[in-house]
């Protein structure tokens, strides 16, 4: 079938669905997703959204955006990061005002607890700035955001797969979709496309992503020709349940939670003296890892199974029940362990794409030297970028509210002038051969290619990488991309062939490891989450700059562009 909208919005978490409302007051929009919009990853988020509403302490959204800026290794866009900083404050209030509960201070007030690398008075101390509803806020504001778009008739199209892009030179001109329940394949003609298809962290075995987060806008853009930005940033969060990967919200520590180690050591005072456990996600996941390799990690199984503890005995059954009622319930469930009583055994997991989708601050996609018109993005398959080489905590859910809002609203203006593009005759028909070779080839299903994709990228592409490790990867991935084109589909059906989708899934974190394998492979120092045993000092002379990957032919190609350090000159971190 042909449809024909004047916006189509991919994805439904929250940028997706902060543009929809955006958009939809202004112009014909869509919102196509893969999975029915609540169960979006953002609803996952637990710890909380930053905005320097100073309800508990004092706070300045100058404040906000230079610890973004520091925190991100000053790989950040500081333009970009001022305005994160200052839009998050109305953004927060937008979502009181459209109905979501956060929790409340005595007053009344929204409350706000202590994060990662957040502080006061450009360094001094942590501040209380994550707003939150307990340890549920994603689920909050995914809940609040579908709510308002039912209510403002946006038009959804759930289980429907994005494949392709239709492109007619640097003009985006409509999407190709698959219907998950008829096996039908559909093109949507459009005057703009915006995506926000989130992350992919599912290219690591020990991740705290959930299964369908596998970075398919990025993946289909860049076959389009189009470079992403800066993939070599993965973050690392250092606190996963052991083995699992599970989130253990960093709200755990912003309550008072403290890391320790086999000797019951609070590690943290002898890496960051001043913000202890609350330094950044980076620092943090180095801590723990060269604890764990000086041995004084708690010994698993094996190397990848060594861990430390987080402990939160001592706030209180009060504290830990209403302030992290989920994380409480997910240690009863999957480790038999109450942590009223006993400590969480953690390691860190593939938690974050820094890079993505390069955009600018209204979300148009662009590299600086080209702009593709009628083609936007927002959210964490985004790069502004106001994350650089690390992102703070609480900075995503703050960036798909602010940039989703902006991009929404500048493509809603963009459609009013602008005329739809060429479609090619039959384009579809490609699509269905694709499927139809799929079933009919010879070759062994997809299982196997995800557990050795996820082995090459967790031993690689970790928190510690060096440059044999990082060749190996790279080499590892090109020949399982290679392996990969006889992988089969077993299911001959029609009506929801997921294993369609996971094949093409699998196809989209392949191409994106290359991206991040050859990225971190080439850039030669250390900065935030691209930490290197070979170059451990970060190198501004010659690396602050952002890279820009292409894979072309099985190789990749390699362009940097500029970073916007207008505002703060760029220093060495200390916390
Ligand atoms: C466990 C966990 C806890 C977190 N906690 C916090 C926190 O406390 N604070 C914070 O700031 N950040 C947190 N983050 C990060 C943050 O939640 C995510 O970065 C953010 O929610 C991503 O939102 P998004 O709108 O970009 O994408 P998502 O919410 O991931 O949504 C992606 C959407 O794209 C759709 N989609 C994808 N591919 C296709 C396709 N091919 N066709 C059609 N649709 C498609 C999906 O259906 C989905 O609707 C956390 C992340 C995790 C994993």
């Amino acid at each position: 079938m042909l449809f024909e909208f004047d916006l189509i919005i991919v994805g439904a978490g929250g940028a997706g669905l902060y543009a929809a409302l955006e958009a939809g007051k202004a112009a014909r929009t869509a919102v196509i997703s893969k999975l029915y919009p609540q169960r979006s990853h953002t609803g996952a988020a637990q710890g909380g959204i930053g905005a320097a509403l100073g309800n508990v302490d004092e706070d300045k959204p100058d404040w906000h955006a230079f610890d973004t800026v520091k925190g991100g290794d000053y790989l950040v866009d500081q333009q970009a990061a001022v305005i994160l900083a200052e839009e998050a404050v109305q953004a927060v209030y937008d979502l009181e005002n459209r109905g979501l509960p956060f929790s409340r201070t005595p007053e009344g007030r929204i409350d706000q607890r202590k994060f990662g690398g957040h502080t006061r008075n450009y360094g001094e101390a942590p501040v209380h700035r994550s707003c939150y509803a307990a340890d549920r806020t994603g689920h909050m504001i995914l809940q609040t955001l579908y709510q308002q778009c039912i209510k403002n008739d946006v038009s959804f199209f759930d289980e429907f797969h994005v494949v392709d892009v239709i492109m007619d030179g640097t003009k985006i001109t409509g999407l190709i979709v698959f219907e998950l329940s008829s096996g039908e394949v559909h093109i949507f003609k459009s005057k703009a496309v915006l995506f926000a298809t989130g992350g992919f962290g599912r290219m690591f075995k020990i991740t705290s992503n959930a299964y369908a987060n596998t970075g398919d806008g990025p993946a289909v853009l860049a076959r389009a020709g189009i470079p992403l930005m800066d993939m070599e940033f993965f973050q690392f969060h250092p606190t996963g349940i052991r083995g699992m990967g599970i989130l253990i919200t960093e709200g755990v520590r912003g309550e008072g939670g403290v890391l320790k180690n086999r000797d019951g050591e609070r590690f943290m005072e002898r890496y960051a003296p001043t913000l202890l456990d609350l330094a950044p996600r980076d620092m943090v996941s180095r801590a723990i890892m060269t604890e764990i390799s000086e041995r004084r990690g708690i010994n698993g199984d094996g190397e990848l199974d060594d861990y430390v503890l987080l402990d939160a005995s001592h706030l209180g059954a009060e504290i830990v029940e209403a302030k992290i009622p989920d994380i409480a319930d997910f240690c009863r469930t999957y480790l038999a362990i109450d942590p009223v009583k006993e400590p969480m055994p953690v390691q860190p997991t593939a938690h974050y794409a820094m890079g993505g989708i390069p955009t600018d601050v209204n979300g148009r996609v662009t590299t600086g030297k080209v702009l593709y018109e009628g083609l936007y993005a927002a959210g964490e398959c985004a790069c502004v970028s106001v994350h650089g080489a690390n992102r703070l905590g609480t900075n995503s859910l703050v960036d798909l509210i602010v940039f989703g809002r902006r991009a929404g609203k500048h493509a809603a203006g963009f459609v009013k002038s602008a005329d739809f593009g060429h479609i090619p005759e039959g384009i579809e028909q490609k699509w269905l051969d694709r499927v139809h070779i799929l079933k009919t080839r010879k070759g062994n299903g997809p299982g196997n290619y995800y557990k050795q994709m996820q082995d090459i990228m967790m031993r690689g592409i970790g928190v510690y990488r060096e440059e044999s490790g990082m060749a190996e990867a790279v080499e590892g991935i090109k020949n399982l991309r290679e392996e990969h084109k006889t992988v089969r589909v077993q299911d001959p059906g029609k009506n929801f062939n997921t294993q369609v989708l996971s094949i093409l899934e699998l196809e989209n974190l392949l191409d994106l490891s290359l991206h991040t394998a050859a990225a971190a492979l080439n850039r030669k120092e250390s900065r935030g989450a691209h930490s290197r045993n070979d170059f451990q000092q970060r190198d501004d002379k010659n690396w602050l700059k952002h890279t820009l990957t292409l894979v072309r032919d099985g190789g990749v190609e390699i362009d940097y562009s500029p970073v916007d350090i207008s505002r703060w000159e760029p220093k060495p971190r200390k916390y």
